[in-house]
């Protein structure tokens, strides 16, 4: 295990062989949790291309997640040949797609699952049921005790890799965002720079690819 608990995807391998260790199995938001349900959650707020690197590796390693998707994000196009090439690719690798709604509107369609997660909701509605659809964050899915999230490339209460391994929580939740563990920096600033000099390429192949001379 690495000391630092690095936001890197080594680390997030080693947090799913945790994960095996402590006796868990790979859950998604179709059902209840149960005992030994490790609820994997990745909600992409920023690029599909972290999401795709964050999915090979638990492929990899075995592991099934649920990636939701924005359908209105300012940042990439689902609708786009790679936003369709990545929803494919995610499903060729067994995992599930939901949509990461952006509130009040739920553009669930044919591409995703029955499962929504609000990105950056309000407390009024972060909970609420929403009618004929799981939402990652109502009662039956989110506990406190059961629940751990690396917001801004910080886990609230540690990284959850020594209690997955010891099998401590009853069930859990686990929330990341494939940008912070794609790209690396000590910090979510430097993880960012790191993100965005990659894009910066990208980008100009792009142009390149759309007859732009540069
Ligand atoms: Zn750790
Ligand atoms: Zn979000």
């Amino acid at each position: 295990m690495t000391e630092d608990c690095a936001f890197d995807l080594d680390h997030y391998r080693e947090l799913l062989d945790a994960a095996r260790s402590g006796g868990y199995r790979f859950a998604f938001f179709d059902r209840d949790p149960e005992p030994g349900d490790l609820l994997l959650r990745h909600d992409v707020d920023l690029e599909l291309e972290a999401a795709l690197q964050m999915a090979e590796a638990e492929a990899d390693s075995g592991a099934a997640a649920t990636y939701f998707l924005m359908t209105r994000s300012v940042f990439y196009n689902l609708d786009s040949p790679p936003g369709e090439a990545a929803i494919a690719r995610l499903r060729e690798l067994g995992h599930r797609v939901g949509l990461h709604a952006v509130h009040p509107y739920v553009d669930l369609d044919e591409r995703f699952d029955p499962a929504i997660a609000w990105h950056n909701p309000d407390p009024e509605f972060m909970s609420a049921e929403v009618a004929g659809v799981a939402n990652a964050m109502e009662p039956r899915f989110f506990d406190r005790d059961r629940y751990r999230s690396d917001s801004n490339q910080h886990w609230r209460s540690g990284c959850p890799h020594a209690d997955l391994a010891a099998g401590r929580y009853d069930w859990l939740q686990l929330l990341t965002h494939p940008e912070i563990w794609a790209y690396r920096g000590a910090t979510m600033a430097e993880t960012m720079t790191a993100m965005l000099d990659a894009e910066r390429e990208r980008r100009v192949d792009q142009l390149r690819e759309d007859r732009i001379d540069i």
